[in-house]
């Protein structure tokens, strides 16, 4: 799709850097080649030029001139995204934002970041204060703060801390309207949800303000269990066991270890695994838990292997908690393209009896791979089962078996933010559109209604 406005604001924004042409492909993709149906949905949207401004006067000239041209604007992160949410489907401008990554400021608790600062850098500079973001998702290494509130969700430290939309896990969110005159605009606590998991279609977010939970002395480890429901028993107990600090409850079927290269080496065949992130000097607590469901750990890093691992320079050694939530899908994907993955939750209570239910009627078609949380006083799990996929009408009759044995189905096939399930965030965020982006000129296309920018 072309612009006839492109030509006039690549002219007036001519000092503003932008990546070269050969880099509009890559900078216009995420890794929405997960599922299939994205692939051939999504394969080949471009942008048609791609901005990559350093000062806050650049943003907001470009965002005007977005505005009065009539030329859509797609923000980007470390594009890490999954659904492809960072793709311009409508092309037009991608809006690199990783030169905006400083910390603003750091106290006990809270810290403020610019959007395009990576999490695992936030924590670099946080460690030796004695503080850490609450939790993370596995690509902490490439993921930007902003990226993660506009299109992620939990991860590394959800088993302790819960999610992004739950109260109090953000505490500000700066953004930048897209208009003829834009605004900056302070979203604070319940404020936030109306830009959280929006895809980039309520404003460019400029800075995060995000609250704090003091530095553990981390370590990685490796249980391994006789089956996975006696792995999905102890990842339910200790995510339950509040006196135990963690920060990662992975729990994995049987077929997965040995696709996950260097892990597969600690884990006898045939058995399932756990990763765990717990506090060292509760290592013991959790070994005996462990061994309670018939568990044994066969892995065990110290607090300095395990920092070295996350913080460290040596590629050869990498941090367990990037073979979990989705890094598992992209290490299975690639020992075997025919795997894709679904998103599944499941009612209070009832975890474990649809877990089963799943293992025993899809024993070739699904792969087991559970992420265990703690929101709202209680412990909730969140699956991302490795599929076996055939077409596009088995998924679709999957899902609906799934829902029928009694799982919720968040769907990863479907960039339409509005046709993924309980992925939306439950907030006002429609009426906030209108400020932010009243030509609805953000991400056009993410959304089965009102948008489409006319060129
Ligand atoms: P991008 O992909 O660049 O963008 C994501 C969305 O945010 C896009 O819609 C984009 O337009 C918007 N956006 C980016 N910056 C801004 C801004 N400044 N203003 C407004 N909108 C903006 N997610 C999880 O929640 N937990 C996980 O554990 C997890 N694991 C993953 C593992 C793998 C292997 C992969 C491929 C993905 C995983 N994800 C996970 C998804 C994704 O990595 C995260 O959500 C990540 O935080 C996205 O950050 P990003 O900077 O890469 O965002």
């Amino acid at each position: 799709m072309t612009y006839p406005g492109l030509k006039d604001l690549e002219t007036e924004l001519a000092d503003i850097p932008k990546a070269n042409p050969s880099l509009l492909r890559a900078k216009s993709r995420d890794y929405y080649w997960f599922s299939p149906i994205l692939k051939s949905e999504l394969d080949g949207k471009n942008a048609d030029l791609v901005l990559i401004p350093e000062t806050r006067e650049q943003l907001v000239r470009i965002a005007s001139a977005c505005a009065r041209h009539k030329v859509p604007v797609t923000v980007r992160g470390g594009g890490t995204g999954n659904y492809g949410q960072a793709v311009p489907v409508q092309g037009g401008v991608v809006l690199d934002m990783t030169r905006f990554d400083r910390v603003v400021h750091a106290a006990p608790g809270v810290g403020r970041f610019e959007a395009g600062a990576r999490l695992l850098e936030i924590d670099r500079a946080l460690r030796d204060r004695g503080w850490e973001l609450r939790f993370f998702p596995s690509t902490r290494r490439h993921a930007t703060i902003a990226g993660f509130i506009a299109g992620g969700a939990g991860g590394i430290g959800s088993c302790t801390w819960g999610q992004l939309a739950d109260p109090g896990a953000v505490i500000a969110i700066q953004v930048l309207t897209v208009e003829e005159n834009p605004r900056f605009i302070e979203l604070r606590n319940r404020d936030a949800l109306k830009v959280l998991h929006a895809y980039g279609m309520n404003g460019i977010i400029i800075e995060v303000e995000m609250p704090l939970a003091p530095c553990q002395p981390w370590i990685d480890t490796i249980v391994t269990f006789p089956d996975l429901m006696s792995a999905s028993e102890f990842g339910y107990a200790l995510a339950a066991a509040e006196g135990i600090a963690k920060k990662l409850i992975s729990i994995h079927d049987e077929r997965i270890p040995p696709m996950m290269d260097q892990l597969a080496t600690h884990v006898p065949t045939g058995q399932a695994m756990a990763i765990v992130m717990v506090a060292e000097p509760q290592f013991e607590a959790m070994a005996a838990l462990a061994g309670d469901f018939g568990g044994t750990v066969s892995f065990r890093r110290t607090v300095a292997e395990t920092n070295d691992a996350a913080f460290g320079t040596n590629a050869e050694v990498t941090p367990l908690y990037e073979y979990t939530w989705n890094h598992t899908t992209l290490r299975a994907m690639r020992v075997d393209r025919d795997f894709t993955y679904l998103q599944v939750r499941y009612p209070a209570h009832e975890e474990l009896r649809i877990i089963k239910n799943l293992k025993d009627q899809y024993p070739d078609e699904l792969v087991l791979h559970l992420e265990f949380q703690r929101r709202f006083g209680r412990v909730f799990v969140s699956s991302l089962p490795l599929v076996r996929y055939r077409d596009p009408t088995r998924l679709q009759a999957l899902m609906e078996e799934i829902e029928a044995i009694g799982g919720q189905i968040s769907n990863p096939h479907t960039y339409r933010l509005d046709g993924a399930g309980w992925k939306r965030t439950d907030a006002p965020q429609p009426e906030f559109k209108r400020i932010a982006d009243p030509h609805n000129l953000m991400n056009p296309g993410k959304m089965f209604e009102a948008q489409t920018v006319l060129a």
